[in-house]
């Protein structure tokens, strides 16, 4: 055995491991990269959901109206917010009233609401 043959198998080895790493690392960061993805969306669509005011406001005649978003599909008993996707399975009337009288009650907080509800949307690439 001469060292040059030597040389040249620790060589091939040595390229076959190199290239079977990069091609581990390329899977594992690809991977990586999906997951993150997967969980920033769902993270994102979770604080769409808590930042959404499941309503519109809307002012005719000097009057401040506010109407909810929640809708229910033809066919289902449950009630989907129109803005955010969110489905509840039952609406108490008298608590969505509250909830609304609250939100027009403190004007300032529902447009801050509204403002990063629109900017979550705009990060989650819905509008
Ligand atoms: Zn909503």
């Amino acid at each position: 055995m001469n060292i040059t043959e030597l040389n040249l198998t620790d060589i091939l080895l040595f390229i076959i491991t190199l290239a079977i790493s990069v091609i581990a690392i390329k899977i594992s960061f690809t991977f990586n990269i999906n997951e993150y993805l997967k969980t920033r969306k769902k993270d994102i669509d979770n604080k769409i959901k808590n930042y959404c005011p499941h309503g519109h406001v809307s002012v005719s005649d000097k009057e401040v109206k506010f109407q909810s978003a929640f809708n229910s599909p033809v066919g289902t008993t449950s009630y989907v917010c129109q803005r955010c996707q969110l489905v509840v399975s039952h609406i108490d009337e008298n608590n969505e009233q509250e909830r609304i009288l609250r939100l027009l009650q403190d004007s300032k907080a529902y447009s801050r609401r509204e403002k990063i509800f629109h900017k979550l949307l705009k990060k989650g690439g819905y509008i």
